[in-house]
């Protein structure tokens, strides 16, 4: 399984790709995790990009690209990973295009793209969400706000579980 999430800071992906990653039992590639431990050993890719890093601004792509691609080529992830935050310009999405195709790697989940997914949503939309009001009137439903941490949505689950 090779996954890659996108979003902006703070959309949790991050926890979610932790999160995922521990299930499918394949490795979590944080590129800001491992820039962090680049610039904490004082390495060379580290000097570069502590000053990027510490403005908010993107770390140039030959040094993301060296890293991911380092990443990748460790015997962990021949099982497949989850890149959490790469890539973040079109110039290392190219090179990882690349990357792929030499490595002869695909990316999965090719239902989850863009017009795959709102399909899904249109479809929910349509023939699902209409149950929710036909639960409602059995007094069947529960309500639970899924927009908090995974935790805090289990710990609600269970206590529906336990009664
Ligand atoms: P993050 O932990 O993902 O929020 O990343 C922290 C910082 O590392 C970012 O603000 C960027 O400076 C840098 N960074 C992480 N990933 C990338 C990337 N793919 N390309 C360039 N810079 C990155």
């Amino acid at each position: 399984m090779i996954m890659i999430f996108l979003g902006p800071p703070g959309s949790g992906k991050g926890t979610q790709a932790k999160s995922l990653a521990g299930q499918l039992g394949v490795p979590h590639i944080s590129l800001g995790d491992l820039l962090r431990d680049e610039v904490k050993r004082g390495t060379e890719i580290g000097q570069q990009a502590k000053a990027h890093m510490a403005a908010g601004h993107l770390v140039p792509d030959e040094l993301t690209i060296e890293l991911a691609e380092k990443r990748i080529s460790q015997s962990d992830c021949q099982k497949g990973f989850i890149f959490d935050g790469f890539p973040r310009s079109a110039a290392q999405a190219d090179a990882l295009d690349k990357m792929f195709a030499e490595k002869k790697l695909t990316l999965d989940r090719a239902d989850d793209n863009a017009a795959a997914i709102r399909t899904r949503f249109e479809v929910y939309e349509r023939s699902t969400r209409p149950l929710i009001e036909h639960y409602s009137k059995m007094g069947k439903l529960l309500e639970i706000d899924a927009a908090r941490s995974i935790e805090a949505i289990g710990r609600d689950l269970a206590e529906i579980g336990r009664n």
